[in-house]
């Protein structure tokens, strides 16, 4: 077994990590009020010093950190460290205001490349393993993240980054590649294109994927996984605390290892703010425990989730969250309805549709549109008109029946929705324009 399954750790008794957590946690404040002058003055405002908080169970006494904290801080505001001890940025993808950079020491590489490493050894993968890391590098965290881990593991890294999806296939088919970690979308992508050209998953010598940093669905991972003959894994992060690897799903497939010994994770109420029990569906907040350049205390994710610490079969112990189905910010409020892109992409999936879909919400004369672009695969193309219109009725009626209001479907030609390479676009909300 590798290195990176480490049971003293992955495997400790709950209140081994707490005791863990704590000594950790006293030791992280402490720095982040000597260092980071803005959550100083967070803390001072709240009234809190570094003493007042000797183990996990104060740490609710700490103020939170949100996105707009971060804006705010940017670029070096929250910087634990001086700049000369940093060797690496990465920043969020940042389609509205400004980026967010996150800011790392070599310690802090480490730490994250560690996590990514855990998560490839809990996808079954060891030395042998030829890894394809085909999420984008650059700015983004998923590529270098995966690539750390993918060689801390001794695994053969094929950097690939994201794109030119022949020459993924190629590279994939000349290698063997074994493992492939990209984004849900990008691999449902390079499954559709491995199918047209005539090559089918036993041909290939893919046995795992590791996909994250979008939310999917299940019905989702079941077609990736037929499409490219494997088992297909989540693997959960942030730009803000590191990137992918915070969490990891192990051979259960079912819900994210959270990586404890360096995140602690909570659920908190959106609204008031106040901790959630084990259980609870709220917001999933992180304090980073050790890392030296970015110390982020109880930032708010604005990612929805639960915890769950039931007995998993894999023999870890660490705490598991649920798939994140969407942000608080994902959601779209149509006619005073919360609507989730992904109760919109179960619906598909589950009437044997594409996940290949594409959202609009709109507002006209005062009143709210959805409109959901599904694209037909060539052979529920050839059928009449009349049987399209059937089949956008029934799925309009089966989506109404999850959402609560009722859209209006269009099925569209094959390949007329842009495929997306990383992370996809699939919400168009035009009532932001007429704001
Ligand atoms: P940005 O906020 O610009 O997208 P990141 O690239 O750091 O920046 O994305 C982090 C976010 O991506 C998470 O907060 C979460 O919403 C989403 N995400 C990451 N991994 C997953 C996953 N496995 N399932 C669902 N959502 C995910
Ligand atoms: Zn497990």
């Amino acid at each position: 077994m590798s290195n990176y399954f480490q049971p003293e750790i992955e495997c400790a008794s709950a209140s081994e990590i707490r005791a863990m957590q704590s000594e950790k946690l006293v030791k992280q404040v402490k720095h982040v009020y000597d260092n980071v002058e803005y959550y100083r003055n967070l803390m001072d405002e709240k009234g809190v010093k570094p003493e007042d908080i000797q183990s996990i169970d104060d740490l609710h006494k700490l103020p939170f950190l949100t996105k707009a904290d971060l804006r705010d801080a940017y670029p070096y505001g929250l910087l634990g460290v001086n700049l000369g001890e940093c060797v690496r940025i990465h920043s969020t993808s940042g389609t509205t205001g400004r980026r967010v950079v996150a800011f790392y020491t070599q310690k802090d590489i480490d730490l994250w490349e560690d996590c990514c490493a855990r998560a490839i050894v809990a996808a079954g993968g060891n030395k042998d393993d030829v890894c394809q890391v085909a999420y984008g590098y650059g700015l983004f965290t998923g590529g270098f993240g995966l690539n750390g881990g993918s060689q801390k593991v001794g695994c053969l890294t094929l950097p690939m980054s994201s794109g030119n999806t022949e020459r993924q296939i190629q590279f994939m088919q000349d290698l063997q590649a074994t493992i492939l970690c990209c984004t849900p979308s990008y691999a449902a992508y390079i499954g559709e294109t491995l199918k047209e050209m005539g090559i089918s998953p036993d041909e290939i010598s893919l046995k795992a994927g590791i996909f994250g940093a979008e939310p999917w669905t299940e019905e989702m991972r079941r077609d990736i996984e037929k499409a490219l003959g494997i088992k297909a894994y989540d693997i959960y992060g942030l730009t803000e605390s590191t990137g992918p690897g915070v969490a990891f799903e192990c051979e259960a497939q079912k819900g994210m290892h959270i990586n404890e010994d360096h995140f602690y994770a909570e659920i908190i109420d959106p609204e008031t703010g106040e901790v959630l029990p084990e259980g609870s569906k709220g917001e999933l907040v992180f304090t980073s425990l050790d890392k030296e350049a970015f110390p982020l205390l109880r930032y708010r994710t604005r990612d929805i989730c639960l915890l769950s610490r039931e007995k998993c079969s894999c023999g870890r112990t660490l705490v598991k969250m649920r798939k994140p189905m969407g942000r608080s910010d994902d959601m779209m409020i149509i006619r005073g309805v919360n609507v989730f892109p992904s109760q919109i992409e179960t619906v598909l999936l589950k009437e044997g549709y594409s996940p290949n879909y594409l959202i609009e919400v709109d507002r006209k004369n005062n009143t709210d549109t959805l409109d959901v672009s599904v694209e037909l695969t060539p052979e529920q193309f050839s059928d009449t008109v009349k049987d399209i219109a059937k089949k956008e009725h029934d799925l309009a009626s089966a989506m109404t029946t999850m959402l609560g209001i009722s859209p209006k479907v269009h099925l569209v030609a094959p390949k007329s929705i842009t495929r997306s390479e990383g992370k996809a676009v699939r919400v168009i909300d035009k009532r932001k324009l007429h704001d």
